[in-house]
Order: structure tokens, then C-alpha cells, then sequence
């Protein structure tokens, strides 16, 4: 374990950020990762529980203590030995994960959880820096071909633990840049897009071939958000020429608002708006972009996607910002007995709120309104309280809010559907891929058909889709070679 008394002696240290006036000037991340010092430090207060709920907690089941310790110890790179054993990508999880292990760790009892989160920042970060992270090329290969639709962290992390262990890999992506959501959905700030670049590349040099802009269905699919594709491939075409193939599209299906005024120019999806900057940033010209820049905005959705349009249009210079959740606000604490070592319910504040926005909790969405040139203006709202699980109006609460562009980010309610039912698949009772995690290990009805991450089990986290890939891949594995020496 750390050290022995460092739980008692040492306090929990946050990872500190730029000031806001700073880092609202560009898109740029602006965690500041903990020094080597203070990453030991944090290392140290690890107890090494005799059941390490941290373990459980992730996802991934990162082996959490055992890496606290080496880099209590300054040994790194068998820390990051210890990483990669059970996570493809520290460096996006060490960013955006939002960590439940710490809410499970021991010490969260008192509200000061070892800064897991932090310590996994530090270790991937040095590593790169260090060139210690190399392709990790296959002994041989199988003579097996695998297809795997999207490039998001599920598409990913499959990719990579298949190529490593001999199979000829095509990741097809209908956008012309890889990383899925990393890519296109989650903003700048929180990951900068070059550390899918620098994957993409260790992924390639390991065997894994990418073709971008390949949308794989029956005919181009010109309804789903995101859709950059110049040419389509038909299921048909990829099961004749894959021995597996393997459905990482995500749940792409936004949940929409249909309330008068839902057509008026100047009410967007989240997802209209968010991956625009993203290209942008990425040194894009557009010919339109959907810009907040002086705009008073209202952002319909509570979650980390609202919290992302609020950064977002912060940066763009909006004139005001609001956001609004349909449930009512949570506790600012949690009751520790009746919650840990489970994620708990509770208000959280991200960067992005730090950083500029009224949020309205309660409030129900009735109506867009526009001027006579049919330009959105206001959002008419209503307060609601909740009694049984059930929603109810309050009388005479309706009031008018000033928008000239409202952002709705309300989750996503499936994946599309139309790739699903290309390939025959079934699915659950959400419209996701129809695929169990347990004897039939990520396979769908379809033989040689494999679905992991969003697409099979609705939107989740960045976490939950490596976990999936990396998962899906060892199924994939059995399924062509009898057994396998990859990771449950
Ligand atoms: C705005 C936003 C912010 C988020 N922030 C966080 C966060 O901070 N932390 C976190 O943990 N999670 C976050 N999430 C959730 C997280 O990004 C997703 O859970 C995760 O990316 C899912 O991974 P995936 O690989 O299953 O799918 P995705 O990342 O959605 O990737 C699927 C890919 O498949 C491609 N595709 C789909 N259909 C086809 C087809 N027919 N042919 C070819 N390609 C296809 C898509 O273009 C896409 O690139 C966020 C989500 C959003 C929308
Ligand atoms: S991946 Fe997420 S849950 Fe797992 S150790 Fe890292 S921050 Fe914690």
C-alpha cells in the first residue's frame, strides 16, 4: 500500500485549473495535471482496502491500488504497466471519465477520496511524454478479418485488443475524423483532439486499417446527425468479406422536444451545435456555423451535454446563458450511509457552470416564440413539482425567458435505427442492439454480428464503451479462434 499513515497525514489535492477569464479565450484544455510530487502524494493516502471498492467501482477495473502505490514509490512505468492492463485509453478517461471509483473509494466516507482520477492524468501524460507508450505489434497474424462499425472509444479499444492479437482489423467511420463522441460531441476544452490522433497512430502501426467517411448501411443515411460519409458499404458487402463484424455506431438519437415553435430558426440539438466548434478548432473553414456570439441562450437539459453547449457558448462570447433541468435541483450532499460506495445523486458543478450560467432547476419547457420575421425570441417556461415520480404545473408560474438560441440537450433516446435493421438485429425494448454481456458474450442474433459500447448499451460513458470494446473483442476472439488469451 501507499504509505502506511498517509491516509492520516496527507490531504486530498485537487487538480487545479486556469482561471476562468484565461481559459475562456480559446479552446484549449486547461487542467493542470499534479506534478510528480503531488501525484505521489495523493498515491500515499491510498490504503490498499482489503476490498477495494475504487476496483469495483471503475468500470474498467482499473487496479487502482496497486498503481497508487508505484507511483507512491515514483515507479512509473510499472504504473502505467498497471494502467494499460485494464485501459486502452488512461489519457481520455484521465480527462473526462467522471470517476466513480472515487465515489466509491474508502476515504470518500469523509468526503476525501484518494484523487484517483488525477493520479491516472499523471501516470498516461508522463508515459507519452516519456515515449513509453509504443504499438504493441502482434506475434503473428490469423488470417482472420474483423469489421468494426464506429470509431468511437468502444470501435476503438475492440480495434486495438484485436489487431494485438493477430487479426486483420478495418474500422469504418461515416465522419471524416476518428474518435466517435471524443471526437465530435465532447468539446476541446475537456480533451484535445491530437490524443486521438496519437492513438489512432500507435493503432495503426499495430496493424489497424481506418476508412473515414464510409457510411455502412443499406443506402446513405442523410437523417442521423453526424453524417460525413462519401461513399456506403451494405452489410451484404462486409459480411462476405469479415469473418466478424462488430456494431459501434453509438446512440446517435437525440431526444427531442416537440413543442410549438420546435421548426423556428435558432432551436438546435446539442449535437447541431456542439460538433461544429469541434471542426472549427480543428481548422475547418464552414460555410455556416451555429455561433452563441452575443446570443442570449438557453440550454434546455441538465446533463454533461448541456454543461458542454454552456462552456461552448461561454467561449463564443454569448450574452447570457441559461440552463434549464426539468428535475428538481438535488441535495448538495449526499447521505453517505445510504449511498456510498455507490455514484450518488447530487448537484454537481462543472467547469463550464464555474464559468458563467444561471441554471433553473423544476422548470418545464411549453412553447418557442418568435417575432414576425419568424426568428425565435423567447422560451416560454412553467415551474413543475414532483410528488409521487409524478410532474405536476405550477399554476400561474409561466413566464418568458429572452433566447435567441435554444440548445436542447436532452440525451439520446437510441442508437439509429436504420443500421440495426440493415443487418437483421434485434433489439431490446430501447431500440438498442440486442447483445448480453454474459454466456452470449456481446453477440447478437445474427451470426458473426457483434455489438458493444452506446449502440448496445444505450448512452452511457466514455469508461463503459472501453470497457464494452475491450470485452466485445475477447468474444470476437473466442468466436474465431475457439479461445483467447485477451482480458475478461
Ligand atoms: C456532448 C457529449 C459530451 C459527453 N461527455 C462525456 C464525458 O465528459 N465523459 C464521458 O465519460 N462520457 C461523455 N459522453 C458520452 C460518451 O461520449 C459516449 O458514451 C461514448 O463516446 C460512447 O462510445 P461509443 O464508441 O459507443 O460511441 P460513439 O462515441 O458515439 O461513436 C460511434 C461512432 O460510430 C459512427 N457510426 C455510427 N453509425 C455508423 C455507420 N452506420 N457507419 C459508419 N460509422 C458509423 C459514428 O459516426 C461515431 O463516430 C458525452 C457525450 C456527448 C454527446
Ligand atoms: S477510468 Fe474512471 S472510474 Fe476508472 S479509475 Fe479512471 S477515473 Fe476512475
Amino acid at each position: 500500500m501507499g504509505k502506511i499513515t498517509g491516509f492520516m497525514e496527507l490531504d486530498r489535492l485537487e487538480e487545479s485549473y486556469l482561471p476562468v477569464q484565461d481559459r475562456l479565450k480559446n479552446y484549449k484544455e486547461f487542467v493542470l495535471r499534479l506534478t510528480d510530487e503531488y501525484a505521489a502524494k495523493q498515491g500515499a493516502r491510498c490504503m490498499d482496502c482489503g476490498i477495494p471498492f475504487c476496483n469495483n467501482g471503475c468500470p474498467v477495473n482499473n487496479v487502482i491500488p496497486d498503481f497508487n502505490d508505484l507511483v507512491y514509490k515514483q515507479d512509473w512505468k510499472n504504473a502505467l504497466t498497471v494502467l494499460h492492463s485494464t485501459n486502452n485509453f488512461p489519457e481520455f478517461t484521465g480527462r473526462i471519465c467522471p470517476a466513480p471509483c472515487e465515489a466509491a473509494c474508502t476515504l470518500n466516507i469523509e468526503d476525501k477520496p484518494v484523487g484517483i482520477k488525477s493520479i491516472e492524468h499523471a501516470i498516461i501524460d508522463k508515459a507519452w511524454e516519456q515515449g513509453w507508450v509504443i504499438p504493441e505489434k502482434a506475434f503473428a497474424p490469423t488470417g482472420k478479418k474483423v469489421a468494426v462499425i464506429g470509431s468511437g472509444p468502444a470501435g476503438l479499444a475492440a480495434a486495438q485488443q484485436l489487431a494485438r492479437v493477430g487479426h486483420a482489423v478495418t474500422v469504418f467511420e461515416k465522419n471524416d475524423r476518428l474518435g466517435g463522441l471524443l471526437r465530435y460531441g465532447i468539446p476541446d476544452f475537456k480533451m484535445e483532439k491530437h490524443l486521438i490522433d496519437r492513438r489512432v497512430a500507435q493503432m495503426q502501426q499495430e496493424g489497424v486499417h481506418f476508412r473515414t467517411e464510409v457510411f455502412v448501411g443499406e443506402k446513405p443515411l442523410d437523417s442521423c446527425i453526424s453524417n460525413g460519409s462519401k461513399q456506403h458499404i451494405a452489410p451484404r458487402e462486409l459480411m462476405q468479406q469479415f469473418d466478424a463484424v462488430i456494431l459501434a455506431g453509438g446512440a446517435e438519437q437525440p431526444r427531442d422536444l416537440l413543442i410549438p415553435g420546435r421548426s423556428l430558426d435558432g432551436v438546435h440539438f446539442a449535437m447541431e451545435f456542439l460538433p461544429l466548434q469541434n471542426k472549427v478548432n480543428a481548422g475547418d473553414t464552414l460555410s455556416k456555423q451555429i455561433l452563441a456570439t452575443g446570443k442570449h441562450v438557453v440550454v434546455i437539459g441538465g446533463g454533461d451535454t448541456g454543461s458542454d453547449c454552456v462552456g461552448t457558448s461561454n467561449r463564443q462570447g454569448a450574452a447570457s446563458v441559461t440552463q434549464l433541468e426539468l428535475m428538481p435541483q438535488p441535495p448538495l450532499h449526499e447521505n453517505k450511509q445510504l449511498t456510498w460506495p455507490y455514484w450518488p445523486l447530487k448537484l454537481r458543478t462543472s467547469s463550464s457552470h464555474e464559468e458563467g450560467v444561471e441554471r433553473e432547476f423544476a422548470i418545464t419547457t411549453k412553447r418557442f416564440e418568435a417575432d414576425a420575421q419568424g426568428k425565435l425570441t423567447h422560451v416560454v417556461t412553467s415551474a413543475v413539482r414532483w410528488e409521487s415520480g409524478k410532474m405536476q404545473e405550477i399554476p400561474g408560474s409561466e413566464r418568458k425567458l429572452r433566447a435567441d438560441l435554444v440548445l436542447l440537450a436532452m440525451g439520446f433516446i437510441s442508437p439509429a435505427q436504420a443500421i440495426l435493421e440493415a443487418f437483421g438485429v434485434e433489439k431490446d425494448t430501447r431500440g438498442n442492439a440486442r447483445a448480453s454481456t454474459d454466456e452470449r458474450g456481446y453477440l447478437t442474433n445474427i451470426e458473426k454480428v457483434f455489438a458493444a459500447g452506446d449502440m448496445r448499451r444505450g448512452q452511457s460513458l466514455v469508461v463503459w464503451a472501453i470497457r464494452e470494446g475491450r470485452q466485445c473483442a475477447r468474444a470476437v476472439d473466442q468466436f474465431l479462434m475457439g479461445y483467447s488469451d485477451l482480458p475478461r
